[in-house]
């Protein structure tokens, strides 16, 4: 097994792969494909972690593709390598890396969802030697019996957990299960080892796997500086928005929005004011996703406003400002949010708008860092929102009817009253150190003016 590499070289790859790494500036392994390709190469089952824009791509393509080219097919007629992502962004996206790497020594086939099922049939009669696929067409596929995968000789998961999370597990093991030839190697990557879900599958797919974890999910971005900024309301957040993307400096921006209907108002609102803005989001048709991303790659626009749909995998080098205008559901999401920035040792920045809807996303993310964080503000933009208290432990609640419970809903909250049969609220949490938040923040301060828009639709991929 190769050890200490430091360059692509030293892996012995075929001098096909090493001409096309070379060709794209690549020399230096990153440190999962350091700990990755050994494995595979040696013909190891894999589980690894690795954090978002680390180059886990290549740590599977290089070695899956070096396997390939090295051994004879096990089938004339069925794939050789299967590699599944769970969102069509990502799967377009791997695509095209492979197609740099394999040149024309291998007929590719990319099978999404949303697309034409004909043409899918037709580049199937090919007999493509890789295919990239979304789970459910492929899926879709082996139930009309369009292909059969018991020639497979690599099985690859990419962003297993997310696949999970969006429910594709019995997809994946209808996969599993037509892949059926016994020296199949399974790679299986992930956010985080800690998914019990993918462990279970994991447990099912892989034979006696070597496991890699490189910088998990919930590891600090080193490149990336994150800022929290405290928002009351819709009005506030809008103009919080306009002036980070009028003083920030950066090439490209996403803003990530909870709901579809958001995207597409702020998209407007913003190109009204002359910023090439486009909107993304899973209501639309994948021929317009696809434009849209492919316009906003190539720059044409500056910001992109959309939901979690771009949240995961996709490798948009330019991008060096995230903005949460709406905190998402899951922290972990979080962490796939502002790896759209700092991509490849870029650096990048994150702000993420903090009101009174996202407080419990937030203390989850805060959480998750596993670190205190502060609020910055922005100057001559304050707000009036100052955070909400954690519930009172001991007590039941008697608030109001309506009132949520460890909410701060009036002026009879202010810590340290004494209220009849009622102890002194509890201090702030440890963590809680928000800037220019006494001991009273968010007491008495209920200056917040009630959100302008519905119940969030959350967005589903
Ligand atoms: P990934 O995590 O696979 O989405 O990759 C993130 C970005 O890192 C992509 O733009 C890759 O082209 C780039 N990348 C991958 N491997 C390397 C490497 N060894 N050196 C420099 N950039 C890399």
């Amino acid at each position: 097994m190769a050890q200490n590499n430091d360059t692509f070289r030293d892996f012995g790859l075929d001098t096909r792969l090493v001409r096309a790494l070379d060709h794209q500036g690549l020399e230096t392994p990153t440190e999962i494909q350091l700990k990755a390709i050994p494995v595979v190469l040696a013909g190891h089952d894999l589980l690894a972690s690795s954090k978002t824009g680390s180059g886990k791509t290549l740590a599977y393509l290089l070695p899956a593709l070096q396997r390939l080219m090295k051994s004879r097919a096990l089938s004339k007629r069925d794939p050789r390598a299967l590699i599944l992502a769970p969102t069509r962004e990502l799967a377009r996206q791997v695509y095209v890396q492979l197609r740099s790497l394999a040149g024309s020594s291998f007929n590719i086939a990319l099978l999404l969802g949303g697309e034409n099922f004909n043409d899918q049939l037709k580049s199937l009669r090919r007999q493509p030697d890789v295919i990239v696929a979304t789970p459910g067409r492929l899926a879709n596929h082996l139930d009309t019996r369009s292909l059969m995968l018991n020639g497979l000789e690599l099985l690859i998961l990419d962003e297993a957990d997310r696949m999970l999370d969006l429910g594709f597990a019995p997809q994946l093991e209808r996969i599993h299960r037509a892949a059926d030839h016994r020296r199949r190697q399974t790679l299986m990557f992930s956010a985080t080892l800690d998914h019990a879900e993918a462990n279970t599958m994991a447990a099912t797919l892989l034979k006696s796997p070597k496991r890699v974890a490189v910088g998990e999910a919930h590891a600090e971005h080193q490149d990336i500086e994150q800022r929290f900024v405290l928002g009351d309301h819709l009005d506030h957040k809008q103009a919080l928005l306009e002036h980070l993307l009028a003083n920030e400096s950066y090439q490209q921006a996403i803003i990530f929005t909870a709901t579809r209907a958001d995207t597409e108002r702020l998209a407007g609102h913003l190109q009204q004011q002359g910023l090439a803005t486009a909107a993304l989001h899973g209501d639309m048709s994948q021929a317009e996703r696809n434009r849209i991303m492919d316009a906003f790659a190539r720059g044409q626009h500056k910001v992109l406003i959309t939901t979690d749909v771009a949240s995961r995998g996709l490798d948009l080098l330019q991008v060096s400002l995230v903005i949460n205008f709406d905190m998402p559901k899951q922290p972990e999401e979080y962490v796939h949010r502002i790896g759209r920035t700092g991509r490849a040792g870029a650096s990048g920045t994150a702000v993420s708008l903090v009101g009174p809807r996202d407080w419990d996303a937030f203390k989850r993310v805060e959480k998750f860092l596993q670190r205190a964080v502060s609020f910055t503000e922005i100057e001559g933009l304050p707000g009036k929102f100052k955070g909400l208290r954690p519930p009172a432990r001991k007590h039941g609640f008697k608030g109001k009817p309506g009132d949520k419970p460890g909410t701060v809903q009036g002026k009879s909250h202010k810590p340290g009253a004494k209220k009849p049969g009622r102890k002194p609220a509890p201090k702030r949490p440890k963590g809680f150190t928000g800037q220019g938040l006494g001991p009273a923040a968010g007491a008495g301060d209920d200056g917040m003016a009630p959100l302008k828009r519905k119940k969030p639709k959350p967005e589903q991929e």
